[in-house]
């Protein structure tokens, strides 16, 4: 069984505890305005202009992004870091792009890093059938769930899909006991006003009562050099990064609701 990925992260401290292995699937049904990763997009293995400088010289250089990979190749590369993860109580983290849409390769990891006793994560957008989702949510030891905007015009605007599902996925995962870290990336002018902050205050304390953690992601615009390689317009040119001051104000506001807040997962 194959899967296309983009990236292999081998020592990731940010994705879930401790030292982790973080897999990064290709492909996303959603298109983020704001996206890190626009290489993760289309599911296919791309070839993109990339500059190189060499001796003060500037050249192009074709560049593939995304690569075919086996089950088997895959867990022997995760296994080459094993005595870090025990040591530190770290795993893999299954990322992307959004791994949902590669369900059976999925699965498949999932069930060898399990045999293996490594702790997997899934860092998902929840953007799948709920046949998927229920086929899927045994697996993981730990969900990384994405929550980007609570109304759902505002979302259907900047990641171009519907919350319903998402929602809906949260609520099944959540109710069904499994281990959740919502993220919420946090984006100026966006998401980030007082009243959204407040009603997701709210939801959280109504719709999800066991969510103990949250993962506060600040926009970076670091990326924004990758959207003309991928032929993706760039619609946040005129938006600038957070300040620390206001990332802490919003990480005050959400503790105040009882949650174990965190700037940057
Ligand atoms: S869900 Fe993540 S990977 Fe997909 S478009 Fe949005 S930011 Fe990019």
């Amino acid at each position: 069984m194959k899967a296309v990925i983009f990236d292999l992260n081998r020592f990731a401290i940010h994705e879930g505890p401790g030292i982790r292995v973080t897999v990064f699937f290709k492909g996303c049904p959603l298109g983020c305005w704001w996206c890190h990763n626009p290489e993760s997009r289309s599911q296919k293995p791309q070839i993109v202009m990339r500059e190189q400088k060499l001796n003060g010289r500037t050249f192009r250089v074709q560049e593939l992004v995304g690569r075919e990979i086996s089950a088997n190749h895959l867990m022997q590369e995760i296994l080459k870091e094993k005595a870090f993860m025990d040591e530190s109580g770290g795993g893999v983290t299954f990322s992307g792009g959004e791994p949902l849409l590669q369900t059976e390769f999925l699965i498949e990891m999932m069930k060898h890093c399990r045999e293996q006793g490594i702790h997997t994560a899934l860092d998902t957008t929840g953007y799948a059938s709920k046949d998927i989702m229920r086929k899927v949510m045994s697996w993981p030891d730990l969900f990384l769930y994405d929550l980007k905007h609570l109304d759902d015009d505002i979302h259907k605007k900047y990641t171009g899909v519907s919350n319903k599902l998402i929602l809906d996925n949260l609520k099944l995962i959540h109710d069904s006991g499994k281990d959740v870290v919502i993220r919420f990336p946090v984006i100026p002018g966006i998401n980030d006003d007082k009243a959204h902050v407040e009603a997701l205050k709210f939801f959280f304390k109504k719709e999800l009562p066991q969510i103990r953690r949250l993962d506060l992601l600040p926009y970076h615009n670091i990326a924004r050099h990758k959207y003309e390689a991928f032929s993706i317009p760039d619609k946040m040119r005129s938006v600038d990064e957070q300040k620390k001051e206001d990332l802490e104000k919003l990480k005050a506001a959400f503790k105040e609701g009882g949650l174990d807040v965190s700037i940057g997962g």
